[in-house]
C-alpha cells in the first residue's frame, strides 16, 4: 500500500514539475497522500529503528550488525526531498530511543552551563530564554551518574530544531537555473563528473576555469595605466592565487634600471592578515607554477621566512610587511603589492594603507592592487585618491539560510548536531562550521570523530579536517583534498575559511554566529579575546561559502530574530578596537611622529592612542616629549609586543637573558605544548607526566623547565611524546630562540645564563610586565593593580591551586569569566624596584 502511494504521488509530483495545472480538489487529494506518506514513512522509520536499537544493544556496542548496515543511507535515500522536512523523518528515528544526553567531560560540561550563563545574564541571541538546550542541561547533571547511554543514543538525541529562511540569491541566472534543477539527477550526474574532471585537470586548465582567468588582460591593462586600482571579486574567484602570477607573467619582476633595490629581480608582494593563508595560498600558487616552495614562490610571516634570492612572487602577512619597513622605507625591492583582504581591515592592513600610500606617492614606478572580497569597495576608491574600481564577477549559486527556532546555548555542540543531522539527511556534498578558535575546533572534531566511530558502518565514511593556524602544513593540506566517492567531507574552521581560504566542494555551512575578536579598553588598559557574535557582512560571506558547486544550505545556530536585532551590519575596524602599542612603537621608530594625523582610513580612539603612548613611556620606549628612545629603538626590532621585548632586553641587566629568551620563545609558538589528554586515552598517566613540569612560582618558569628538559634530551622527539610535549611546538620555539639570538646580538644584548635563580627571572619578566598584574583579594578572587578589574587565574595555570598573592600576566582571555592566561607569582615590591616612574611605594 505504502509503494503504491509513493508511486501516485511521484506521477503527482512529477505532473506538478511539468506544469500541469491541479484542480483545488486535486491538490487537496495530492497533499493529503503526500501527508499520509510521510506519516507511513515516519512509523515506518520508527519501527526500523526500534528493530534496529534492539538487536544492537543484544550484540552490543561496536559490533557490526547484519542486514542494518546502510540503514540509515536506505532510509535517506527511499525520501525523494532533500528538504529539511527529512531533518524530521531523522528526527523520529531516533526520538523514540533512550535521549539522555551523555556528558563527555566534566570541563565541556562545565563550560557549557557557564556558557549558558554568561548568555543568559548578557542576553546575548536571547530571542527567547527557554531555548530546548538550556532546559535540558539540568538533565545532563543529574544523568551523569546514571547509566551511561550508549553512543548510538547521542547522535540526534537532542536534534535541533531550523526554520527556513529566505534564499540568499547568487550571482546566476535562476530562469536557467530552475531549467537545470528541474532534473536533479541530471544535475548530480554533471556533478560527479564535473568532480571526476576537475581531479584530473591539469592545473593550467584550472587556472583557466577560474572567473578571474577571463579578466587577466583586462586587469593587465588597468594596472598598467593606473598606478593604484581596487580589485573587487567574490571568493574564490581566483584574486589571491592568479593576480601575482598575471603580473609575474606580464614581466614585472623585471628591473628597468633605475630602481632603488640590489636585488636581481623586482618583487611582487602580496599581504595576508592570516599566516595560515600565506602559507598555503604560497604553496598552491608554487604547484601551479611548478616549481619548489621557497624559490621563485616564497612566504615570509613571523619567525619563517621561505624566500631566497630567487624569489619573485612573495605571499607575506601584513604585519611582516609593515616590519619591512624598518629596514625599506620605500619598499625599493617590490615593484607590485597587492595588499588582500582589504575588507578585514585588520590593524596592521589598516596602518599598511597609510605607509603604501605615502610610497606610491614618491615612488612613481610602484604599482599597488588593493584587493577586496566585499562590493563596498567605495570607501577604498576613496580613501586612494579615487582609485578606479575592477570588479570581477563571481559565480554563485543561490544558498537557502535556515535559522534555528531557539537560541542554541552551546553552539559547539549544536555544530556537531547539526553536522550529523546534515550527514543522515541530506545529499551528500561537504559541510563547513565556523568556529571560533583552536580549542573549539578541536572539541568540535573530537565529539564528531567519537561519534562517527561509533557509528560505524552505519553512516557513510565522514572525513573530519580541522583548521586553524598552528595546525602542522601537511595536516592544512588535507583540507584541500578532494573528497573520495561516498563520503563526506567536514572542515571545522575559524573565519579563515570566511574568505582567506576557498575549499572547493562546500555545499552546506553551518555557522556558530561567533568569532574571537581583540577588545580593548583604554580606561583601563585592559586588552583581551573576546568571542563575540559575527556581524551581517561575515554572515553573508560565510553563507556564501555554500553556493560555489551547486545550490547549497546555511544552517545559523541563531535566531531569525537575533540576525535581525541584535547583529551589527558589520564589524569595527581593528584599529578602533585594540591595543596600539607595538604600532604606535613601529610608527615612531619609521619616523612618523604626528600619531593623531596619520592618514588613517579610520582613526583610532585618541584615548587609545594616549594610552600607547603612555604605556611606551612607562616601559621606557618613549622619552617625556614622546620621542623615541636608544632602548625603544630596540624594542622595535623585536617582532614581539612591547612588553615582552622590554623583559628580554632588560633580562640582560639580571643576568638571565638566555633564559628570558627561551620563555619569549616558548611564549610565542601560539601553540598549546602540552597533549591535553582526549577522552578515552589515559587521563591520569597524562596529567600526571603534565604536572610534573609544573613549577609553583609559574608557567613562564614552567615553560623554561619544558624547554630545558627537552634540550637535556637532547631535543628528542621520543622524549616528548613519552611527556605528553607536542614535538613540534617544541621545535618551533628552538627555531624562534635562534632568531630571537640573532636579533638580541644585533642589538647588542648580552646572552648571560643563571637558570636557577627564580627570582631574577621573575624579576626581569616583571620590568616588561609591571603592567598587567593583579592581586589576589580577601575574597579569594583577583583584581588588576591600577584601574581594577575581576580577573581570575586559567585553570591550566601551574599557579591555579596555589593561588599567589601578587602576580604578573601575560595575556587576558574572557571566555566565562576574564582569565588570566601564563601567570608567574611576583612580590609587589619588586613593582617599586621594576618600575618607579609607575608605582609609588603605597601600591
Ligand atoms: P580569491 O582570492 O579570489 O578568493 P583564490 O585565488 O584564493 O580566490 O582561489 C582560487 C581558486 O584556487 C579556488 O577555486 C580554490 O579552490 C583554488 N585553491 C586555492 N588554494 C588552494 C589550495 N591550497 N589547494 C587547492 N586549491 C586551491
Ligand atoms: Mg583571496
Amino acid at each position: 500500500k505504502y509503494k503504491e502511494l509513493e508511486l501516485k504521488v511521484k506521477e503527482e509530483q512529477q505532473l506538478i514539475k511539468d506544469g500541469v495545472e491541479f484542480s483545488k480538489e486535486e491538490l487537496d487529494l495530492y497533499q493529503h497522500n503526500l501527508e499520509t506518506l510521510r506519516q507511513l514513512s515516519r512509523l515506518q522509520n520508527e519501527e526500523k529503528m526500534d528493530q534496529f536499537l534492539k538487536s544492537y544493544s543484544l550484540l552490543g556496542e561496536g559490533k557490526e550488525l547484519d542486514g542494518t548496515k546502510g540503514f540509515i543511507k536506505e532510509d535517506i535515500e527511499v525520501s525523494e526531498q532533500s528538504k529539511w522536512e527529512d531533518l524530521k523523518i531523522a528526527n523520529s528515528i531516533f526520538k523514540p530511543v533512550n535521549r539522555k544526553r551523555k556528558a563527555y567531560s566534566k570541563s565541556r560540561r562545565k563550560r557549557k552551563t557557564n556558557r549558558d550563563k554568561k548568555k543568559r545574564g548578557k542576553g546575548h541571541y536571547s530571542g527567547s530564554t527557554s531555548s530546548s538546550y538550556t532546559s535540558s542541561s539540568g538533565t545532563d547533571e543529574e544523568n551523569a551518574q546514571g547509566e551511561e547511554p550508549n553512543d548510538y543514543n547521542l547522535l540526534l538525541q537532542n536534534p535541533i530544531d531550523f526554520v527556513k529562511d529566505a534564499v540568499m540569491s547568487g550571482t546566476l541566472d535562476l530562469d536557467k537555473l530552475a531549467e537545470e534543477l528541474k532534473n536533479k539527477k541530471e544535475l548530480q550526474r554533471k556533478e560527479r563528473e564535473n568532480k571526476q574532471l576537475n581531479e584530473r585537470l591539469s592545473m593550467k586548465q584550472q587556472r583557466a576555469s577560474l572567473p578571474i582567468y577571463r579578466h587577466r588582460e583586462g586587469l593587465l591593462e588597468a594596472i598598467g595605466k593606473h598606478q593604484v586600482i581596487i580589485v573587487v571579486g567574490e571568493t574564490g574567484s581566483g584574486k589571491t592565487t592568479q593576480i601575482p602570477q598575471y603580473l609575474y607573467e606580464a614581466g614585472y619582476n623585471r628591473k628597468t634600471g633605475n630602481e632603488g633595490s640590489d636585488r636581481e629581480f623586482m618583487l611582487v608582494g602580496c599581504t595576508q592578515p592570516r599566516r595560515v593563508a600565506a602559507m598555503s595560498v604560497a604553496k598552491r600558487v608554487s604547484d601551479e607554477m611548478d616549481v619548489k616552495l621557497g624559490h621563485e614562490v616564497g612566504y615570509c610571516i613571523r619567525f619563517e621566512d621561505r624566500t631566497n634570492k630567487d624569489t619573485k612572487i612573495k605571499y607575506m602577512t601584513d604585519g611582516m610587511l609593515l616590519r619591512e619597513f624598518l629596514r625599506e622605507p620605500d619598499l625599493a625591492s617590490y615593484s607590485v603589492l597587492m595588499i588582500d583582504e582589504a575588507h578585514e581591515r585588520t590593524l596592521q592592513t589598516d596602518v599598511l594603507f597609510g605607509l603604501v600610500k605615502d610610497v606610491a606617492r614618491f615612488r612613481s614606478d610602484f604599482k599597488l592592487i588593493i584587493s577586496s572580497a566585499t562590493l563596498d569597495a567605495q570607501k577604498f576608491s576613496e580613501y586612494f585618491d579615487d582609485a578606479p574600481i575592477y570588479e570581477v564577477p563571481g559565480r554563485r549559486y543561490p544558498v537557502e539560510i535556515l535559522y534555528t527556532k531557539q537560541p542554541e546555548g552551546d553552539y559547539v555542540d549544536a555544530a556537531v548536531v547539526t553536522a550529523l543531522q546534515i550527514h543522515v539527511t541530506q545529499q551528500l556534498g561537504d559541510i563547513l562550521i565556523f568556529l571560533t578558535g583552536q580549542s573549539e575546533i578541536e572539541t568540535a572534531a573530537s565529539i564528531l570523530e567519537d561519534r562517527s566511530r561509533n557509528l560505524g558502518g552505519k553512516i557513510k565514511e565522514l572525513i573530519i579536517c580541522p583548521i586553524y593556524a598552528s595546525l602542522p602544513s601537511n595536516e592544512q593540506a588535507k583540507v584541500f583534498k578532494p573528497t573520495p566517492k561516498n563520503a563526506r567531507k567536514i572542515v571545522i574552521a575559524t573565519n579563515i575559511a570566511e574568505t582567506s581560504l576557498t575549499i572547493n566542494g562546500i555545499v552546506y555551512v553551518i555557522d556558530a554566529g561567533f568569532i574571537k575578536q581583540n577588545c580593548y579598553s583604554p580606561k583601563t588598559g585592559v586588552e583581551s579575546l573576546v568571542v563575540t557574535p559575527v556581524c551581517k557582512a561575515s554572515a553573508r560571506q560565510r553563507a556564501g561559502r555554500a553556493g560555489r558547486l551547486c545550490p547549497g544550505k546555511c544552517f545559523r545556530l541563531y535566531t531569525k530574530w537575533s540576525y535581525k536585532h541584535e547583529i551589527e551590519e558589520s564589524s569595527i575596524p581593528e584599529i578602533q578596537r585594540t591595543n596600539l602599542g607595538s604600532v604606535v612603537l613601529l610608527l615612531k621608530s619609521l619616523g612618523i611622529d604626528d600619531l593623531i594625523n596619520f592618514d588613517y582610513m579610520d582613526p583610532p580612539p585618541s584615548e587609545t592612542l594616549i594610552a600607547s603612548v603612555q604605556q611606551l613611556y612607562a616601559l621606557g620606549a618613549l622619552n617625556n616629549l614622546g620621542e623615541l628612545t636608544t632602548l625603544g629603538r630596540k624594542m622595535a626590532e623585536f617582532p614581539l609586543d612591547p612588553m615582552l621585548s622590554k623583559s628580554l632586553i632588560n633580562s640582560e641587566k639580571y643576568g638571565v637573558s638566555q633564559e628570558v629568551m627561551v620563555i619569549a620563545s616558548m611564549l610565542s609558538v601560539n601553540n598549546n605544548i602540552f597533549f591535553y589528554p582526549k577522552k578515552g586515552q589515559n587521563v591520569t598517566v597524562a596529567n600526571n607526566a603534565i604536572s610534573a613540569f609544573y613549577v609553583t612560582e609559574g608557567d613562564h618558569l614552567t615553560l623554561l623547565n619544558v624547554y630545558n628538559q627537552w634540550k637535556d634530551s637532547n631535543y628528542s622527539t621520543q622524549w616528548c611524546y613519552e611527556n605528553f610535549v607536542q614535538p613540534r611546538a617544541l621545535n618551533r620555539a628552538k627555531d624562534i630562540m635562534e632568531q630571537l639570538q640573532n636579533l638580541c646580538e644585533r642589538v647588542e644584548v648580552a646572552l648571560k645564563s643563571n637558570p636557577t635563580d627564580k627570582i631574577q627571572i621573575a624579576k626581569a619578566l616583571t620590568s616588561g610586565y609591571f603592567y598587567h598584574t593583579a592581586r589576589l583579594q580577601r575574597n579569594g578572587e583577583y583584581k588588576t593593580l591600577k584601574n581594577p578589574i575581576d580577573v581570575d587565574i586559567h585553570p591550566t595555570s601551574s599557579t591555579f591551586k596555589e593561588k599567589p598573592k601578587c602576580v604578573i600576566y601575560y595575556e587576558l582571555v574572557m571566555t566565562t569569566k576574564n582569565y588570566m592566561r601564563t601567570v608567574a607569582q611576583i612580590q609587589p615590591e619588586w613593582l617599586v624596584e621594576v618600575a618607579p616612574h609607575y608605582y609609588t611605594q603605597k601600591e
